[in-house]
C-alpha cells in the first residue's frame, strides 16, 4: 500500500471575492455570440468561424439517467463535447476526456487519480470513460487540477459527488474553485463554474501519490494564479519516461495591463517562461489538446507506434509559441515596445 501526501497546507481559506454563484448554462445567446467571439479569438485556434449546430449526444449508454445536456460552451465549441473513446497514453496514464478537452486517469492498484473535470456536462462522459476502462469512479482517491478555469474545473463539483474523492488544488486558484468565479472576471456570471470545496491545497513540488504512482505539482503562474502542471515519471515496455501535464501559459481572455486580471500576472508570466525554459519532458500532454498535437500522436500509436507519445521537441514548441504569444499580448495590451 502506498499513499502519499505531502506539502500539503492545510491553507486558510483566501481572500478575493466570492461573486454570485452563477451557472454558465444560464444566459442570453446575445452574452453567447460576444461571449463566443471573445473565446473565439482568445482560446482557441481550431476553432470554426461561425458557431457550428448542437452537437448531438453519444448513443454509448449514459449511465446515471440525469446526464447533463451541452450548455453553451459546448455549443460554440462542439469538440469540448464530443465524446471520444477512452485509451491509454502512455504507462498507467488514460485520456478520458472529450475529443477538444484534455482530461487525464491514472488507475492503480490502491485507488485513482483524475486530473481536470472539463465543463459541468462533461462529468458524465469522464465516468462513463473510466467505468469503460475497467474501473469504478468511486475508487477515484484524488481529483487534482490544472487551473480554475470553467472549461477544466467545470465538472470537478459533480465529479467529486460521484467520486467521494478528495480535492487538491493550489492556494492561489483555491478562492476561484470554491467561489465558482473566474479570477478578474468576477462580474462576467457567464464564466462561473459550479463552486467546489478544496479539502486540501499543495505547494510548489508538493506530491500527491498513490499506488506507487507518485505526481509532483509545479506552480507555472500566469495563465491563472495558481496554475499547476503536474510532472510523473511513468514505465512503458520497462523503460521509464518523464511525463508533464502542463496547465497552459497562453494570454487567452487574460488583462495582463493595465487593471491586470489578478495583481503580479505579468511577472507570473515571466516567470513561468523562465522557469520552464529548461523543461524537456519525454512526453507532453495539454488540457487542450491541440496544445500536445493529442490526436495526431493518437492516430500514429493506431498505426502502430506504441511510444508515439515520446516527444521531447514538443514541449519546448509549445512554450517558445506561448511565449511569443505573450511578448505580443504585453506589447498590444499596454501600448509600448
Ligand atoms: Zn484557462
Amino acid at each position: 500500500m502506498f499513499i502519499l501526501i505531502s506539502g500539503i497546507a492545510a491553507g486558510e481559506r483566501q481572500g478575493g471575492i466570492i461573486c454570485k454563484k452563477g451557472n454558465i448554462l444560464k444566459h442570453s445567446n446575445v452574452m453567447l455570440a460576444g461571449l463566443s467571439a471573445l473565446l473565439l479569438a482568445a482560446c482557441s485556434p481550431n476553432t470554426p468561424e461561425t458557431a457550428p449546430a448542437r452537437p448531438v449526444p453519444s448513443d454509448e449508454p449514459a449511465g446515471p439517467a440525469d446526464v447533463m445536456p451541452a450548455g453553451p460552451f459546448a455549443a460554440a465549441f462542439p469538440a469540448w463535447y464530443e465524446p471520444a473513446e477512452p485509451f491509454r497514453v502512455i504507462g498507467n496514464i488514460y485520456h478520458v476526456g472529450p475529443k477538444g478537452l484534455g482530461i487525464f486517469f491514472i488507475p492503480t492498484e490502491d485507488g485513482h487519480i483524475l486530473i481536470d473535470g472539463g465543463l459541468p456536462e462533461n462529468a458524465d462522459g469522464v465516468l462513463n470513460s473510466i467505468r469503460a476502462l475497467g474501473h469504478d469512479p468511486r475508487d477515484v482517491k484524488y481529483l487534482l487540477n490544472t487551473h480554475a478555469h470553467f472549461d477544466h474545473s467545470g465538472g470537478l463539483a459533480r465529479l467529486k459527488a460521484a467520486t467521494g474523492a478528495t480535492l487538491i488544488s493550489s492556494e492561489g486558484d483555491r478562492s476561484a474553485l470554491e467561489g465558482g468565479f473566474y479570477l478578474g472576471f468576477e462580474d462576467r456570471p457567464e464564466f462561473n463554474a459550479p463552486p467546489v470545496k478544496v479539502d486540501a491545497t499543495l505547494g510548489d513540488r508538493g506530491t500527491v501519490g498513490v499506488g506507487g504512482t507518485v505526481l509532483t505539482a509545479l506552480l507555472t503562474p500566469g495563465h491563472t494564479r495558481g496554475c499547476t502542471s503536474w510532472r510523473l515519471t511513468v514505465e512503458e515496455a520497462g523503460t521509464p519516461y518523464e511525463v508533464l501535464i502542463f496547465c497552459s501559459a497562453s494570454v487567452a481572455a487574460n488583462r495582463l495591463a493595465p487593471d491586470p486580471q489578478y495583481d503580479g500576472i505579468v511577472a507570473d508570466y515571466e516567470s513561468t517562461f523562465e522557469r520552464a525554459r529548461g523543461w524537456q519532458p519525454d512526453v507532453f500532454l495539454a488540457n487542450h489538446p491541440e496544445f500536445s498535437g493529442l490526436w495526431q500522436k493518437r492516430a500514429a500509436q493506431l498505426d502502430g507506434d506504441a511510444l508515439a507519445f515520446v516527444d521531447r521537441d514538443a514541449f519546448p514548441a509549445y512554450m517558445s509559441k506561448m511565449e511569443q504569444g505573450f511578448r505580443a499580448q504585453l506589447v498590444k495590451q499596454t501600448g509600448e515596445e
